[in-house]
């Protein structure tokens, strides 16, 4: 099957230029000034863009938490993120206690198992390092898994401690992983925690009180000092701060292996969204929490400057009525995590190349291009060249969305940007030169979507 898109305007994290682009089975064939027809099917891309699809390399599908799940699986999360323009997503495997990592990957493998519409790989979280589990991390390049992360936060269940964060971060570098962290000190947020519950502060603006930003820029630069010591190269998820942002930035400054990701929510949302009326501030319950306008700010500097390289979004979506409900007399029982996996290139696109705040090179080069570089998919995927996965979205910088959970079709009861206008949204999404997305129709069909099988980590591909 081939499919010639004419009239498109490419776009790639270099430059911006007018081109046919023509597609050949799963991959992309040519792109050059009008080329021919030659019997392929035709797509008007006039007055569009052409994207290549985006990748989310954060995201919680069917995430078990205490008794329940989170709400998308993967064939509502994929078919969410295939409207969004996403295309390809590395979702988080979870060792349970006691599993092996190679338990923990089967155990996700089957959660994806004929339901996946988009692409999909794993990273493994690391929640109980045994010293036979941090002999196994070896073997997760050959399972096409290359890329761990730990915790330094959620005391009691996920957290690691510095030599174990240490140990890991020395042992996936040797096999050529990368290392991601999440970076809060999880001892003290436990005693924030304890006093403000002890003190019958019970609703969701205590959430953020209890996790203040200073946590994240000192676990930040705690991470980055043992990544440093460990010759590792290190990943931060979803910073939200300026004080973390600032350790990146030096460390960068100073040669080091260190990259970082935001996620889209931060860029919106405050603190005090978690003192809305009523109980709707657990809504906006995530960790690490919204923070202040100021760090909004310094956030979208970091995007400008390249200490941030990515923007994921850590989609980890609950039900208000039946789950966020659960800690409506105590915030410590309001499961963790927000609905973006839909939205992220449409609100990106509106507050970053609509508003004048990045190019729409960045924003290629952040929500496709650099995620394939850091996670071994590249240049298979996060660019639109010849040879590359024809995984593609024609994009309208014009169409407009009103964000809704009445429309949208993540499977949550809430959208965390409800009546929001946004500009610029999919027309079309091809997946492996399949359209899976036209306009409002899906035409994705589920077990199509293939596992990723991702290559070591390279830093020469590294932003
Ligand atoms: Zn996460």
């Amino acid at each position: 099957m081939r499919t010639l898109f004419k009239h498109g305007t490419v776009v790639t994290p270099d430059k911006t230029f007018p081109a046919d682009l023509l597609v050949d089975g799963e991959r992309i064939a040519a792109i050059a000034p009008d080329l021919p027809a030659d019997g392929a099917t035709v797509v008007d891309g006039g007055g569009t863009y052409l994207l290549p699809g985006g990748i989310d390399v954060h995201t919680h599908l069917d995430m078990p938490l205490n008794g329940i799940a989170s709400a998308d699986d993967f064939h509502s999360g994929h078919v969410a993120a295939a409207f969004g323009g996403t295309t390809s997503h590395i979702d988080f495997a979870i060792q349970p206690k006691g599993a092996a990592l190679r338990e923990a990957l089967d155990l996700w493998h089957e959660r994806a198992r004929g339901k996946a519409c988009i692409d999909y790989g794993f990273h493994m979280t690391i929640a109980d390092p045994t010293p036979a589990v941090l002999r196994e991390i070896a073997r997760l390049p050959e399972w096409g898994v290359p890329s761990v992360k730990v915790l330094m936060a959620y005391k009691g269940r996920l957290q690691v401690d510095d030599a174990t964060l240490f140990a890991v971060l020395r042992e996936a570098a040797r096999h050529g992983l990368l290392t991601m962290v999440h970076c809060e000190n999880g001892d003290v947020i436990e005693i924030l925690t304890r006093e403000a519950v002890a003190a019958g502060n019970l609703g969701p603006k205590f959430h953020p009180l209890t996790r203040p930003a200073e946590l994240e820029g000192e676990a930040t630069g705690r991470a980055i000092a043992l990544a440093a010591v460990a010759a590792a190269p290190v990943y931060i998820v979803h910073l939200t701060c300026d004080l973390a942002l600032q350790q990146v930035r030096g460390a960068r400054a100073r040669g080091q292996h260190v990259w970082a990701e935001t996620c889209p929510q931060y860029f919106f949302f405050t603190a005090d969204d978690l003192d809305r009326p009523g109980f709707e501030g657990a809504k906006f319950v995530c960790s690490p929490p919204f923070r202040t306008t100021r760090d909004q700010e310094a956030l979208w500097e970091g995007v400008r400057d390249g200490t941030l390289s990515v923007v994921s979004t850590d989609h980890c979506p609950f039900n208000f009525a039946t789950e966020k409900v659960r800690g409506r007399d105590d915030f410590t029982k309001i499961p963790n995590g927000v609905p973006v996996i839909e939205d992220r290139l449409s609100v990106l696109h509106d507050a970053g190349v609509v508003a004048g705040r990045i190019s729409l090179n960045r924003f290629v080069e952040l929500t496709a291009t650099n995620p394939a570089r850091l996670f071994g998919l590249y240049p298979r995927k996060g660019a639109l060249a010849v040879g590359a996965d024809a995984d593609i979205v024609l994009w309208d910088p014009k169409r407009e969305r009103t964000l809704s959970a009445r429309t949208h079709h993540m499977r949550v009861d809430y959208n965390l940007f409800e009546g929001m206008t946004v500009r610029g949204a999919p027309a079309g999404v091809w997946l492996r030169g399949r359209q899976i997305v036209d306009g409002d129709r899906f035409l994705g069909q589920p077990g199509t979507g293939q596992f990723l099988h991702r290559d070591r980590f390279a830093v020469e591909l590294a932003p």
